[in-house]
């Protein structure tokens, strides 16, 4: 899409922007922002997996420069129906992926691919300098710190867009550093499916009743995540990478309405939160546009409906990840990779129907015992304590449903 409509100021005007993740809920939620306002950006590049039939609807629609799909045979398909409507969209390879990410024909990269996946992606855009804004929470759990050096030497800015952290970015205006003047950040959540289902009955969970999420409408892995609060916990690593603080600064409430998105607490004990409906679009445009306000296309929040607003503790028996997710941040080096790999592993098998859903964290904790923990000096060894972690995930999973 390109668009020029004088709306906006010249330093604002005409991002161009790759979106990486384009046909997930994050992808789509970001076209959605982009098309509610005429004239902010170019859609150069747009990156999925295989869905054919949503990326090629949405080339003909915002006609980027260049798309990329990961799957060969899905990849030749849609460059086969660009041809036929005589679109100019280039379908290119992965290492040309990586390569239009790091060039000038890219200023903003919206990381919203799924898992550790994205992880490439999001280290060319570091390297390249580029401001990124990061859905993509796996792979700054496994590499946040790497990361982090790699954008300060790059000059790189990772901007969140998950809804907590933008939400404590809005609370802190924009100031990334932690400074000493904050007491503690408050991570809310809504609790997910499970929030009032009895213990005794997590077994019987299926994975059609974990997608199910009462507040967020999201993809299927954050989703379980959410259902087992895993999310949280990888958010609380998240968290203490974005906004340099000590873990035990950083504080979970479950918040079932999902309208407060997280809050700061400051030495005076003053405390700020950010509030809106529950929708992705709010985050985005944030980030999208700061330092300006652009419109994201969701509706107002009306209090005076809402009535009442809950907060409690999480119960940690329920929802173990959330503590398997702390120890891993505690125990640092590779242990948030295996944490990680562990869980893509876990909740892939959950939404396969091959293991149950108390079986997640389950295989977490054992791969987590079994493993050792390296220091992480590179993308390699990340990507190597990755692979041990998903064949630990592997093998315990075998030993027991055998
Ligand atoms: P979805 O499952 O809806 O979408 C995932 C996207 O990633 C799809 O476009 C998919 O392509 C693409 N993809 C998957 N694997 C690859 C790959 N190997 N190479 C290229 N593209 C790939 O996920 P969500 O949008 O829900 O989540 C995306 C990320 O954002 C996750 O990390 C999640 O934790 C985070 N996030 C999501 C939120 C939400 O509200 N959804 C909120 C906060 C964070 P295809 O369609 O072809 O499979």
């Amino acid at each position: 899409m390109f668009c020029h409509t004088g709306l906006f100021d010249e330093k604002y005007l005409m991002k161009k922007i790759a979106i990486l993740g384009s046909t997930g809920s994050i992808g789509v939620s970001t076209l959605e922002v982009i098309e509610a306002n005429p004239g902010f950006c170019s859609v150069n590049l747009l990156a999925a997996e295989s869905n054919t039939n949503s990326i090629f609807e949405q080339c003909q629609k915002f006609h980027p420069q260049y798309a990329y799909l990961k799957q060969d045979s899905s990849a030749k398909e849609l460059k086969d129906k660009l041809s036929s409507k005589k679109l100019n969209t280039l379908v290119v390879n992965q290492d040309d992926f990586l390569k239009i990410i790091s060039g000038s024909e890219v200023d903003v990269v919206v990381a919203g691919i799924v898992g550790v996946a994205g992880l490439k992606s999001v280290h060319a855009a570091v390297l390249a300098g580029k401001r990124i804004l990061l859905a993509n929470k796996e792979s700054y759990v496994v590499a946040g710190e790497l990361l982090n050096n790699l954008a300060d030497l790059n000059k790189a800015k990772i901007f969140p867009i998950d809804s907590e952290h933008s939400a404590i970015h809005q609370c802190l205006e924009g100031k990334k550093e932690t400074n000493d003047d904050i007491k503690r950040l408050v991570l809310t959540g809504s609790g997910g499916p499970f929030l009032n289902k009895d213990i005794k009955d997590f077994v019987y969970i299926t994975p059609e009743e974990a997608i199910n999420h009462p507040v967020w409408s999201m993809g299927r892995k954050i989703s379980v995540d959410s259902a087992t609060m895993m999310n949280k916990g990888l958010e609380v690593i998240e968290a203490k990478w974005l906004f340099k603080l000590d873990h035990r600064k950083i504080d979970i409430l479950v918040h079932p309405e999902g309208i407060v998105h997280s809050l700061v607490e400051f030495q005076d004990a003053s405390v700020i939160a950010q509030m809106s409906v529950p929708d992705m679009k709010i985050p985005i445009a944030y980030g999208l546009g700061f330092p300006k306000r652009i419109k994201s296309g969701a509706s107002s929040l009306r209090l005076d409906e809402i009535g009442q607003l809950n907060f409690s503790r999480p119960d940690l028996k329920k929802f173990p990840s959330i503590n398997i997710a702390r120890e891993a941040l505690i125990s640092g080096g590779t242990a948030s990779t295996l944490l990680n790999a562990a869980n893509e592993e876990a909740v892939g098998a959950f939404l396969n129907n091959k293991i149950s859903f108390i079986q997640i964290p389950e295989i977490i904790s054992f791969v987590m015992d079994t493993i050792p923990i390296k220091t992480v000096k590179t993308l390699e060894s990340i990507f190597e304590a990755d692979a041990l972690g998903r064949e630990s995930a592997l093998n315990r999973m075998h030993q027991l449903n055998n």
